[in-house]
């Protein structure tokens, strides 16, 4: 089965592919030019929803199945902040590098070397049979330095929980078993078998 993604973040994109390899997982920029979506949902639910209807109507085919990934971070010492905000926390144009210092910075302020934390996935799919949406989550720490280079986006400031390093330090096959992504796909693989 042929699964389109909803996305352009190679980080996600290669994560997704390398757990749904009984799928051909193809980002919509390989059939289509990019465009913007406005992601201006109240959850990641609702924006995951929204990236996969907008590709999916874009696409005008009745054969495909679109996926969506939302996620972000939430950090406790932050009330729970960037969470659905987490790709745009340094600003508009933010790239990964802002986002990640942003956030050392703002737990930082805070006075904390550290604060509990946690992932969210949120996966969408739509099909021409309607709309499907499953969540993941990984918790852990949010530390105020960068370790590793490893994953995308905050991994170097996230210490999965029952580790002592970084997602950034740690191989990619541990956060291939733990990551909020892997279970919501354990979940969004189990709809795609009834389509
Ligand atoms: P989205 O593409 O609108 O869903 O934004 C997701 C934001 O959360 C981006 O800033 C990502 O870098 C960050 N993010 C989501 N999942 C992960 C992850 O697995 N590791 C690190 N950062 C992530």
């Amino acid at each position: 089965m042929q699964l389109i993604l909803a996305t352009s973040n190679k980080g996600k994109v290669r994560e997704i592919q390398a757990l749904c390899k009984d799928f051909e997982v193809i980002p919509y920029s390989q059939l289509m030019e990019e465009f913007e979506i406005v992601e201006d949902g109240n959850s990641f639910k609702e924006n995951a929803l929204i990236k996969a209807r907008a590709v999916f109507n874009a696409l005008k085919r009745d054969d495909i199945v679109v996926m969506a990934d939302d996620s972000g971070i939430s950090v406790d010492v932050l009330d729970g902040s960037p969470g659905i905000y987490s790709a745009r926390h340094a600003g508009k144009d933010a790239n990964d590098k802002d986002n990640l210092n942003k956030l050392m910075q703002d737990i930082r302020a805070k006075g904390a070397t550290s604060s509990p934390a946690h992932y969210t996935a949120a996966i969408a799919i739509v099909t021409k049979k309607g709309e499907y949406v499953v969540h993941g989550w990984m918790h852990g720490e949010a530390i105020n330095e960068a370790r590793g280079e490893k994953g995308f986006g905050y991994d170097p400031m996230f210490i999965p929980l029952g580790y002592d390093k970084t997602l950034g330090e740690l191989d990619d096959d541990v956060k291939k078993e733990l990551s909020h992504r892997a279970k919501a796909l354990k979940l969004a693989k189990i709809v795609l078998q009834t389509l």
